[in-house]
């Protein structure tokens, strides 16, 4: 083999050794834009004929009301889906957003506020607040509240803690920071809940017993309903049917100096949106 020929295998050899690299790091990166596509792409929602007939909503009206609450959100795999059908539907809700979600999907944030839902604070990490020092909770509350005001331009006024679990410490520093809470919700019945992946037909049944007048319903727009059949989304747009063929309206949670009776005792209300 003369000079020529070896410099010439190299070269080839080289050269393709450069296109599998290429290929490689094409294939890795597509591998990761489908992951984000798929992420991206979570289940969403199309108007009825019926949604498009809808009237405009009115504000207070003589029937019951109830408050549809979303925690531990925002997630891309399904808070798409439940703004889709609140805005099909005209119906306001309140989110519970817990911190680190809200950090790495502001933009879901921004779409909760300009449909005009009310946004609030679950907390940074979803902790079991009775093992946090006063000051773990303190901070756990205040870095929430910060990301939401950075995102919205507005403070929350609402706090609900994870787990419904309060505790000493940071009911003072909810005291300290101006917040209402904790917002409980209401539990009457022993039917399962969105997060325990009952499916739609039974989530809708736990919506539609718990939709007494002033009722906070609680439900979720991330953590463990992500990894529920995707079909199970379908109770929402038919439990808002079923409750506003029932004369139902929807509100949202607003502090309240009187404690709730249908809520646990929540100083929060149901109010007009
Ligand atoms: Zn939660």
């Amino acid at each position: 083999m003369s000079f020529d020929d070896r410099r010439r295998n190299v070269r080839s050899l080289l050269f393709f050794l450069v296109a599998l690299l290429g290929t490689a790091v094409v294939s890795f990166a597509g591998t990761f834009a489908g992951a984000a596509d798929r992420e991206q792409n979570g289940r969403r929602y199309t108007p009825t004929a019926a949604d498009r007939a809808l009237p405009p909503a009115v504000g207070a009206s003589p029937g019951p009301r109830v408050a549809l609450t979303f925690d531990d959100g925002p997630s891309p795999q399904v808070t798409p889906f439940v703004l889709d059908v609140l805005a099909a539907k005209q119906v306001p809700a309140t989110f519970f957003l817990q911190g680190e979600h809200v950090a790495a999907h502001p933009d879901l944030v921004r779409r909760i506020q300009a449909e005009g839902h009310v946004v609030a604070n679950h907390g940074w990490e979803h902790s079991w607040f009775p093992d946090l020092t006063p000051e773990e909770a303190e901070d756990d509350i205040r870095r929430t509240d910060d990301e939401l005001t950075e995102i919205t331009g507005v403070r929350p006024v609402l706090f609900r803690y994870p787990f419904g679990q309060p505790s000493p410490g940071g009911d003072a520093a909810l005291a300290r920071l101006g917040l209402t809470g904790g917002v409980h919700w209401r539990w009457a019945s022993d039917r399962p809940g969105d997060f325990q992946c009952p499916g739609a037909g039974a989530v809708t049944d736990y919506v539609v017993t718990e939709a007494v007048d002033q009722a906070m319903i609680l439900l979720h727009d991330a953590g463990d309903v992500v990894g529920c059949a995707p079909d199970q989304l379908d109770y929402l747009p038919r439990a808002i049917d079923t409750l506003r063929a029932r004369g139902v309206t929807f509100g949202v949670v607003a502090p309240s100096p009187v404690p709730s009776t249908v809520n646990a005792g929540s100083r929060a209300a149901v109010v007009p949106r």
